[in-house]
């Protein structure tokens, strides 16, 4: 039986000296899994645990795209983030299980409409108009997780070659293990699902003509330009 469309594909992202391409099926986020990136939105580290959303598979974007400014915003947000890339999954994971599921780890930035998350904050309503928009999520290659987890490493981002956030892997909340474990209680994870693990303190607004570089030691590094009108 035919399709009725040719034009739906499936996203997918490089794979570090590979050949081969990792199929996305979905893209699950935490947010609020940096103390200092808490405080820095008003909240409570203690009082606020982490949150899970997500974003649409086809939001990701390679690493040297230009991006254009997104729609209905004046308040466009960087956020870098460690994202982990699984090659099996399951449900009720332990954090032993859930270590096996992984496929590997990419460098990823979670593009933010500010300004809408904070009036869907403030009016208690969904996030997915502020998180899950077209581009919002330009994602590195992603190295294979047999050359070891990482644990420590250093993550940043830079804007137009300006440092402008700086942590180390092992100041999140909930650990790449944690996460996994939490987030099998609400979903079946699955070959294919990306997880963004949230953004330290430092972020942002950037506006059309920006640079936007982030890295993580051992990892690799995403770079995008924002630019004004249409996607290129
Ligand atoms: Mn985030």
């Amino acid at each position: 039986m035919a399709l009725l469309f040719d034009s739906v594909v499936i996203p997918e992202v490089a794979v570090q000296d590979s050949d081969l391409r990792f199929p996305v099926r979905r893209i699950y986020c935490v947010g609020q899994n940096y103390r200092d990136h808490v405080k820095e939105m008003g909240g409570d580290p203690k009082s606020s645990p982490p949150v899970f959303f997500s974003k649409p598979a086809d939001a990701i974007m390679p690493s040297g795209s230009r991006i254009a400014y997104p729609s209905a915003t004046g308040n466009l947000h960087y956020e870098v983030e460690l994202v982990v890339a699984l090659k099996s999954g399951g449900s009720e994971l332990d954090a032993h299980r859930a270590l096996q599921c992984i496929y590997g780890y990419a460098v990823g930035i979670d593009f933010t409409r500010r300004d809408l998350q904070a009036e869907a904050k403030q009016k208690g309503r969904p996030w997915d108009t502020a998180k899950g928009f077209d581009a919002s999520a330009p994602l590195s290659p992603i190295k294979q997780a047999d050359s070891g987890e990482p644990a420590d490493e250093r993550i940043w981002l830079e804007v137009n070659g300006e440092l402008r956030q700086d942590a180390k892997l092992s100041d999140m909340i909930w650990s790449v293990p944690e996460i996994l474990a939490q987030l099998s209680r609400y979903y079946a994870l699955r070959a294919g699902d990306l997880v963004f693990t949230g953004t330290p303190a430092g972020v942002s607004s950037v506006v059309a003509g920006d640079r936007i570089q982030g890295g993580i030691e051992g990892v690799g590094e995403v770079t995008v330009e924002l630019v004004s009108g249409a996607p290129i």
